[in-house]
C-alpha cells in the first residue's frame, strides 16, 4: 500500500499529505457498489497509469527478475511523448534483506509486457533510461523480457495482482482522478509552507530565486564570451534556446563544432549542408522517393556535403543525439537548424540590438529571418505542413529574450534585466509548470503566475531542490528555507 494509505474494506484513507485528497472514497461509491451487478472491465492504460501515480499498490512489489521493488517516489506524470513517469525514484533489494539499490529514472507503463516492443520502445533511445516497466497483467503465452536500445534489462512488476484492493475498489478513484486536465505531480512538503506566507511573499521568494538564475547565466555567458569572444557566445547561446529544452544539448554541440567564423565565411547552402550534414539529418535516402521540391533542396546540399563531411567526420552528430519523440512538427531540429543558418549572418546586427540593450530590434531581427522551404516544411523526407509557419514565431523570441539576451545582458546590468524579466510574461513550460502544481502556488495572483522572472524563479527551485530530491521531500530543505525567508516573521531556532 501507498504511504499514508490505509484499506478497512469499505474506505481507502489517505493520511499522507502528499497524496490527493480525493483518494478518500467518496460516499457515492457505497451505493455504486451495492447496485453494481458485474465486476468492472479490466482497467484501461491510463487508469493503470492513474493507480501507479497515486500509489495504490502494495509497499513493496515484487519484479519479473526476482528481486523486490518499493517506491520512494512514483515520478512526474508525463502526459506527452516518451516514458509515462519521469524521475521516479526506487528502491531494489532482495525478499526479506533490508535496505537495497536506491535507482532514479522513468516508468512506463502497459496493459501487457509484449506492449513494449509493439510500442516500439525496444529502438527508441527515449526508453533508455526507463528504470521499471509496470503492466496490468502478465499476459499469457512466452515469457517476455522488455529492453533497452543497449539490450540492457528492464524489471518488470505485475500490478494488477499488488494493488492494496481489488481493481473492483480502486476503479472509482481513478475516475475521480482521470477528470481533466490531469496532474502532473503531487504537491509536496513546501506547499503548506508557501500557502501560509504573507501576500506577496511567495512571489518575492520566487523573484529572488528568478534573480540568481539570472546571475548563473549571466557568468555562464561571461565566462563563454572570454573564452570564445561575443560572437561565438551568442552562435552557441542562440542555438541552444531554438534547441528548446528537449534539443538544447545537440544544438549547442552543433554551434561549437561549427563555429560562427566558419558558418559565417560560407554560402547560405553551403551553411545549411554543414549544419544538416552534421547533425545527421541528410538522409541517406533515395532522392527519386522524394518530391520534385525536397528532391533538388536534398541534392544540392547533397552536393556540398559529401565533399566536406570527410574533414568533419570526427564531430559529426549520432542521431540518437537528438530527442525527436513527441515533437511537435514545428518543433523539429531541423527546422531550428535552417533557423540557426539564417541568424549567422545577423549575428552583428544582434550584438549591436544587445550592447545597446535594445530587446525590440533584437528581436524583430530574429522575427525577420524567413525561409520559404522551411516554413513549408518539418522534415526533409516528410509531408508539406497544412500551412506554412515562420521558422521563430513571436512566442519563441519571447523565449529567447527571456533567455539569452536579458542573461547577456545581465553580464553587466543584471538589476535592469531582472527589471525587465518581472516586465515579461512566459509562456507555459512544462517543468514551471510541474514545479507550481508541486508548490501548489494558489497564493500567486494569474499576473504573477505568468511573469518571467516569477517562472524562471520557479524553475530554478525545480533545478535546485524537486529534480535533486530522492526522499519524497523528506529530505528536501526547501520548506525549511521558506519558513525561515526575511520578512515573513518567522525565524530559524
Ligand atoms: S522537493 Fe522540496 S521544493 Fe520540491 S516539492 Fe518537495 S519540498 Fe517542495
Amino acid at each position: 500500500m501507498g504511504p499514508g494509505l490505509s484499506f478497512d474494506g469499505n474506505t481507502l484513507r489517505c493520511a499522507n499529505p502528499l497524496l490527493s485528497p480525493q483518494i478518500v472514497m467518496p460516499k457515492a461509491y457505497e451505493i455504486l457498489r451495492s447496485v453494481r451487478e458485474r465486476a468492472p472491465l479490466p482497467p484501461s492504460e491510463i487508469e493503470v497509469q492513474a493507480l501507479w501515480f497515486e500509489q495504490l499498490y502494495q509497499p513493496v512489489l515484487n519484479t519479473d527478475d526476482g528481486r523486490t521493488v518499493s517506491l520512494v517516489q512514483p515520478g512526474f506524470w508525463n502526459h506527452g511523448g516518451g516514458p509515462d513517469f519521469t524521475r521516479a525514484v526506487a528502491r531494489f533489494g532482495r525478499e526479506g534483506a533490508p535496505g537495497g539499490e536506491i535507482c532514479v529514472g522513468n516508468v512506463e507503463v502497459h496493459l501487457r509486457p509484449a506492449d513494449w516492443n509493439a510500442h516500439g520502445h525496444h529502438v527508441d533511445p527515449a526508453y533508455e533510461e526507463t528504470i521499471l516497466h509496470v503492466v496490468w497483467e502478465a499476459g499469457g503465452g512466452k515469457a517476455f523480457f522488455p529492453a533497452t536500445t543497449s539490450f540492457r534489462r528492464v524489471p518488470q512488476v505485475v500490478l494488477g495482482t499488488q494493488l492494496v484492493a481489488p481493481w473492483s475498489e480502486l476503479k472509482p478513484l481513478c475516475a475521480s482522478l482521470l477528470r481533466h486536465p490531469l496532474p502532473d505531480a503531487v504537491p509536496g512538503r513546501c506547499s503548506p509552507a508557501l500557502a501560509h506566507l504573507p501576500a506577496g511573499q511567495a512571489a518575492d521568494i520566487l523573484r529572488a530565486a528568478g534573480l540568481f538564475r539570472l546571475r548563473q547565466k549571466a557568468q555562464r555567458w561571461r565566462w563563454r564570451r572570454h573564452q570564445a569572444g561575443p560572437e561565438q557566445a551568442l552562435h552557441e547561446a542562440l542555438a541552444e534556446a531554438l534547441g528548446f529544452h528537449a534539443n538544447q544539448v545537440p544544438m549547442r554541440l552543433t554551434a561549437q563544432r561549427l563555429p560562427w567564423k566558419k558558418l559565417r565565411a560560407m554560402e547560405h547552402e553551403a551553411r545549411l549542408a554543414h549544419l544538416f550534414g552534421l547533425g545527421g539529418f541528410l538522409p541517406g535516402v533515395s532522392a527519386a522517393k522524394l518530391q520534385a521540391e525536397p528532391r533538388q533542396w536534398l541534392r544540392r546540399l547533397w552536393e556540398i556535403w559529401w565533399k566536406a563531411r570527410g574533414e568533419l567526420d570526427y564531430a559529426l552528430l549520432p542521431r540518437s543525439q537528438w530527442k525527436l519523440a513527441g515533437l511537435r512538427p514545428l518543433n523539429r531540429p531541423e527546422r531550428r537548424l535552417a533557423a540557426l543558418a539564417q541568424i549567422v549572418p545577423r549575428i552583428p546586427e544582434l550584438l549591436a540590438a544587445l550592447k545597446t540593450r535594445n530587446a525590440q530590434r533584437f528581436a524583430q531581427t530574429l522575427l525577420a529571418v524567413r525561409d520559404p522551404f522551411w516554413e513549408k516544411q518539418a522534415t526533409v523526407t516528410g509531408a508539406p505542413l497544412s500551412a506554412p509557419c515562420r521558422l521563430i514565431g513571436s512566442e519563441r523570441v519571447d523565449d529567447i529574450l527571456i533567455n539569452v539576451f536579458w542573461p547577456m545582458a545581465a553580464m553587466e546590468e543584471p538589476e535592469a534585466a531582472g527589471e525587465a524579466l518581472a516586465k515579461m510574461n512566459a509562456a507555459p513550460n512544462g517543468a514551471a509548470r510541474i514545479a507550481s502544481q508541486r508548490m501548489l502556488l494558489s497564493t500567486l495572483t494569474p499576473k504573477q503566475s505568468r511573469e518571467a522572472l516569477i517562472q524562471q524563479g520557479l524553475l530554478q527551485v525545480f533545478r535546485d531542490y524537486c529534480q535533486t530530491d530522492c526522499s519524497q521531500c523528506h529530505d528536501c530543505t526547501f520548506p525549511e528555507a521558506v519558513k525561515t525567508w526575511p520578512g515573513n516573521g518567522v525565524r530559524a531556532k
